[in-house]
């Protein structure tokens, strides 16, 4: 009967169907908690808002928006907002399932939820952006509060979208809730370190990861796809270490410079026009050439469903650090791990933003904020600490990263859920 519910039955290669395929392969290592997963294989509650804006030429355009809460076993939901015109339910459903995974993977005291509008932020006037920023705000406001569900940035969204959202939802409740989202600038209760620390958490697992590997990083090269906020940290702080950014794609193509790209001068213009408006610094080449150029490391840092099985087959990466979320489909997952290509997962690589937003939204809450040194050396521990126990359980059942981060975190929300007992 249950078949033809959307939050059950995934459309073809979606990443809902990826992630309940990662969820179906834990199952044999959850031992008597297995009787639970059903929890993690629906979302607890998904929310679908109209989102309408006069425009600046006076006509109504109406936007959809989604805010999904997908567990709170362990505490509210977090993660964060996409603006984007692909944008679907059944998309935020993974995203904020994989908040889930990501926040016990790293033991915050949080679950899981995503939100979205479908819409071009790029074609938008900064306010008409305003505008649909609150009034997406507004409609989500029943269902967001500090203490129930905290959005923070995503894809195309920043810190001045959440000092709109944070300014929406304290008019409506009367009050300055800095504490609603995470990601805000510094003045508004921001966290420093927040901005590079998705970027440098996908850098300290990776370093680890190319230590295991008996990998040096000095002259190891790398390709990045795409440059936002994750992607172009990341390959900053690989080229501080030494390493030489040999490929990066963003959504306007893909440039190649087998001497290592000059990020200093690419980042700049990569921010105002894309990086293939950066012609003088290597070659402009066809986007699918990106998955031959000869790299030790390749991080996906745009969008789900990047790493297909022929791209997988393709790669000559022995390293794939997963900045983005849910960017390997399970085939590849497979042709990877037989290739012998280490993959760090996303619910572990990417976990350094939602680790800073957690100290932000402590922070908040104290009143009290911490220097930069201090949420740098915090993170790094957390991250160290929980890839670490991630690997040990990986080598214990001689399973990939992904299926032991899914083990230690499902065993973690599982039993949340089983002692808290199902109400009523
Ligand atoms: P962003 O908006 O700052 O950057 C996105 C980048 O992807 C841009 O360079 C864009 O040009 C590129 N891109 C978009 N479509 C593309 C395409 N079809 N092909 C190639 N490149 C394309 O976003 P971000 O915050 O860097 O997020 C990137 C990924 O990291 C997403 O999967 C996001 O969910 C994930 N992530 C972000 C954070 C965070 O703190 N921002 C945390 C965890 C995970």
């Amino acid at each position: 009967m249950s078949e033809k519910l959307s939050f059950v039955s995934p459309t073809a290669n979606s990443p809902w169907g990826t992630y309940l395929s990662q969820v179906d392969r834990v199952v044999p290592y959850l031992g008597p908690l297995a009787r639970w997963v059903e929890t993690l294989k629906r979302p607890k509650r998904a929310l679908i808002v109209d989102v309408p804006i006069e425009m600046d030429d006076g006509t109504i355009a109406h936007f959809e928006g989604y805010r999904v809460q997908h567990n709170m076993s362990r505490g509210p939901g977090k993660g964060g907002v996409r603006f984007h015109p692909d944008v679907t339910l059944e998309e935020v459903m993974a995203l904020s399932a994989w908040m889930t995974i990501k926040t016990a993977a790293v033991n915050l005291p949080y679950g899981g939820a995503k939100g979205g509008i479908r819409v071009d932020p790029k074609k938008l006037s900064l306010q008409e952006l305003e505008k649909i920023t609150r009034r997406y705000t507004s409609e989500i406001g029943i269902i967001i509060g500090p203490h129930t569900d905290i959005p923070a940035p995503d894809v195309n969204t920043n810190g001045q979208i959440m000092a709109w959202m944070m300014d929406t939802y304290s008019m409506n409740v009367g009050g300055t809730a800095t504490g609603v989202v995470t990601g805000k600038p510094l003045h508004l209760g921001g966290s420093l370190g927040r901005v590079k620390a998705t970027g440098r958490g996908v850098f300290v697992t990776g370093r680890e990861a190319a230590r295991r590997l008996g990998m040096d990083l000095r002259g190891a090269r790398i390709a990045v796809q795409g440059f936002g906020n994750v992607g172009s940290v990341a390959a900053e702080l690989f080229a501080e270490a030494g390493a030489k950014i040999v490929a990066v794609q963003d959504h306007t193509g893909t440039i190649v410079n087998t001497n290592g790209l000059d990020l200093a001068q690419l980042i700049p213009v990569a921010n105002k026009e894309g990086v293939v408006a950066f012609k003088s610094g290597g070659d402009i080449v066809p986007n699918e050439d990106f998955w031959n150029v000869a790299c030790d490391i390749l991080i996906p840092a745009a969008l789900e469903g990047q790493i297909t099985a022929e791209r997988a087959q393709k790669t000559t990466a022995k390293l794939v650090l997963e900045g983005a979320n849910g960017p390997t489909v399970p085939q590849a997952d497979d042709i990877l791990a037989e290739r012998g290509v280490l993959v760090v997962p996303d619910v572990i690589c990417n976990a350094g933003g939602v680790t800073v937003s957690y100290f932000e939204w402590v922070q908040d809450f104290s009143s009290f904020f911490w220097d930069e040194d201090e949420i740098n050396v915090r993170l790094d521990r957390i991250m160290m600490n929980a890839l670490n126990q991630i690997w040990d359980t990986a080598d214990k059942h001689k399973i990939t990263l992904r299926t032991a981060t899914y083990a230690v975190a499902c065993e973690r929300i599982l039993m949340a859920r089983q002692e808290r007992g199902l109400y009523p």
